[in-house]
């Protein structure tokens, strides 16, 4: 049996069919890590680079814990910035396909306030958004939080470079204390660090990218022989027989000057 299959969690026969359904076999290191911590209800810091799953990870901790017949936003997640908002949106909804009647809603900035205001009185469970545009909603009367239950900051790292300190803070005066927070960031520094102790309780911390070991990178080094003036074209050729040999998808190659490029 794979030992990290996304059945070794736990989660509901419709999360784990639909899963099945959209190809993902095995939870990448993120999700293993974090994944099974999330669902028990803990507070959770996951750090991991671009790209390796962190939406899943505290997605699926959101949709196992929904209650669908409660019609209230249980959960919120505040990204940095509108497209991450409605990426995640549409990896949750793709998530969610196997529950019926859950509403996943999204409240960005840089769109108009009605359709959102009148979105926002049919009900949703789950807000995704920034935090600017949440917070305008909240102190609006618009948006109710009293019921949330999960909170998740996404992309932290660049939600404070974005200058949404603020926005964060006071949106976190208007949600209850008893929760759970979730945090995930590509980076992490002192002003991270500071958030986190403010919001998060004990917290189990996952970092992906202090195990370069899991990662299975394998590097080789080819010596080419230096024949006067020629040196460019043998390393081209040898650069095109590997391209031939391995036939990648895709490749980045790193040249010493912008004529060499
Ligand atoms: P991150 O937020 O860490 O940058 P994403 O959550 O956006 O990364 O995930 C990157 C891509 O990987 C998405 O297209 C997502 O659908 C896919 N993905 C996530 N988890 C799995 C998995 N367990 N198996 C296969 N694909 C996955
Ligand atoms: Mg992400």
């Amino acid at each position: 049996m794979n030992p990290n299959a996304f059945s070794t969690t736990g989660l509901n026969k419709a999360l784990l069919d639909n899963l099945d359904s959209l190809g993902y076999k095995t939870m990448t290191a993120i999700q293993a890590e974090s994944l099974p911590a999330i669902l028990e209800g803990r507070d959770v810091i996951g750090k991991a680079k671009t790209g390796s799953g962190k939406t899943a990870a505290f997605g699926l901790g959101i949709l196992s814990n929904i209650d669908v017949k409660h019609f209230a936003v249980q959960s919120l997640v505040l990204c940095p910035t509108r497209e991450l908002a409605d990426q995640v949106a549409k990896e949750v909804r793709k998530l969610a396909r196997g529950i019926h009647n859950i509403k996943v809603l999204t409240l960005s900035g840089g769109t108009p306030f009605g359709p959102q205001k009148g979105s926002l009185e049919h009900g949703a469970h789950i807000i995704v958004g920034t935090p600017g545009r949440i917070e305008d909603h909240l102190r609006k009367g618009n948006l109710k939080l009293e019921h949330l239950r999960q909170l998740v900051l996404d992309e932290a790292d660049r939600m404070l470079d974005s200058g949404f300190e603020a926005s964060v803070n006071n949106i976190i005066a208007c949600i209850p204390e008893h929760r759970q927070t979730l945090l995930f960031s590509a980076t992490y520094s002192d002003t991270i660090e500071n958030l986190c102790n403010q919001l998060l309780k004990e917290p189990l911390r996952v970092d992906i990218t202090e195990h370069p070991n899991k990662l299975t990178i394998e590097q080789a080094f080819y010596a080419i022989d230096s024949l006067e003036g020629d040196d460019q074209t043998q390393r081209l050729t040898a650069l095109k027989l590997l391209l031939l040999q391995h036939r990648p998808q895709s490749t980045l190659v790193f040249c010493n000057t912008k004529r060499e490029v």
